[in-house]
């Protein structure tokens, strides 16, 4: 395959980008190798700069959920730019997307627009601890919430240790105020309460995690935390930025029939436009700005054209609800055909999935938290990804992050990735 223009932007783009890409798991270094540039897309298909052709996993980490340049998105942006780009100022999209927000996900009853699932999630936690009046949070290994300072935060040595910063320009200060559990074990986050008692602000997780690849909550871990949460005061967060409006209309909460106190939401929310959103229960939203106390805002908050196309994607969703199940039927074809290969090739990989979202693990355990998931063979998953590539297979570059159907994918797309997955596992194991 040729790349070489992709090669040559890299190599420019490293003279004035700290390491060539806005983003760092779009560089590659998780699997070798030079990252492709892309210049178009369309459908369930990507092009690069050198025209290869690719069926898409990534869909922009979730939000091409309808597939790339749809049209009534694209219409709803270009009739929004004929009224100029920004105002600043309250517009009626803005009205009408909290409206269908509310109406979608079960547990919001008011709702604040930002730009990114960061925003969301450190505007939820500041709102938490303005409501109850504490400082400390409790989050968990592998669970991703975007780069805000509290979250970039390792376990400490102990269940009841504070966390260390893990990354440098963190302070010590904010590490303190943040906790660390392993994912699904409710024992450890009682333990962190008990030894936390009256401190905890908020407790926030993926309800299913797609960040440390795609990891699903144990029989009872969501319910178990919700009880822990309502004895303790604790308000209970959902970092719904990927599983909003992918798992079902409502998320991964209507899913899983639990209603957390706030969800952060991103990704699908703008249909592929930065934004983001908090919202929950009205009782704590009230506590924001200018209604109440805790200070967050935005200059460009509510975008008119973010708003024109997060507005489409939520009603065309809203209103197509055989999306999910088109996606649950791709979902479990897809897996289906890698389950045979796997089995065929007298493999014992572990492939987690539900709905949309699906993550084959290069190991025979079963993945179910942080630790479970690093037993992957990470230089082999390198070596299938690049194998994928090869075969026009343009997947997430690392282990640890789910891959994201769109219902552009037709049958024969899932018919090709299947065969191209048993072609690159053959291939790699050799
Ligand atoms: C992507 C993601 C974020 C961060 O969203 P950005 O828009 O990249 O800031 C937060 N939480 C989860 C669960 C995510 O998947």
């Amino acid at each position: 395959m040729n790349i070489s223009t992709s090669q040559a932007l890299f190599e420019k783009a490293q003279g004035f980008i700290p390491g060539g890409v806005n983003s760092p798991v779009r560089a590659f270094r998780a699997v070798g190798g030079s990252p492709v540039f892309i210049k178009s897309a369309k459908g369930p298909y990507v092009y690069d700069e050198d025209d290869n052709e690719y069926i898409e996993l990534i869909n922009s980490w979730g939000p091409m959920i309808l597939g790339h340049g749809h049209e009534l998105i694209q219409k709803a942006v270009s009739d929004a730019i004929q009224h100029s780009f920004s105002f600043g100022a309250p517009t009626r999209r803005e009205v009408e997307i909290a409206e269908l927000i509310v109406s979608m996900v079960p547990s919001i009853e008011k709702v604040r627009m930002v730009n990114s699932g960061t925003e969301a999630t450190m505007s939820a936690i500041r709102v938490a601890r303005g409501f109850t009046g504490r400082d400390k949070i409790i989050k968990f290994e592998g669970c991703y919430h975007g780069h805000g300072d509290s979250f970039l935060i390792a376990a400490g040595s102990g269940a009841v240790t504070f966390g260390t910063p893990d990354s440098p320009g963190v302070t010590k200060g904010v590490a303190n105020d943040t906790l660390t559990a392993p994912y699904n074990d409710l024992e450890a986050v009682q333990k962190l309460v008990d030894a936390n008692k009256g401190a905890i602000a908020a407790l926030i997780l993926e309800p299913v995690v797609g960040n440390m690849g795609c990891v699903l909550p144990a029989e009872g871990f969501l319910e178990g935390l919700r009880k822990i949460c309502d004895e303790e005061g604790i308000v209970f967060i959902f970092d719904e930025v990927m599983t909003g409006f992918r798992l079902s209309k409502g998320g991964a909460q209507e899913r899983f029939g639990i209603k957390p106190d706030l969800t952060t939401l991103g990704k699908i929310i703008g249909g592929g436009m930065p934004v983001g959103a908090y919202g929950g229960k009205a009782e704590i939203m009230n506590w924001v700005s200018p209604l109440g106390p805790v200070y967050q805002a935005g200059t460009l908050s509510g975008n008119p054209i973010a708003m024109a196309a997060g507005l489409t994607m939520l009603n065309y969703l809203n209103e197509h609800p055989e999306v999910y199940t088109q996606l649950e039927v791709s979902g479990h074809k897809l897996v289906n055909g890698f389950t045979n290969s796997i089995k065929k090739l007298g493999l014992n990989y572990t492939i987690n999935s539900i709905g949309s979202m699906y993550t084959l693990f290069f190991t025979e355990q079963a993945v179910t938290d942080f630790p479970s998931a690093k037993t992957s063979d990470l230089p082999l998953f390198g070596k299938y990804f690049h194998a994928m590539l090869d075969r026009g297979i343009y997947m997430g570059p690392s282990q640890f992050e789910s891959m994201f159907l769109s219902t552009a994918l037709e049958n024969s797309h899932i018919d090709r990735i299947i065969q191209a997955n048993e072609e690159s596992l053959k291939e790699v194991i050799g």
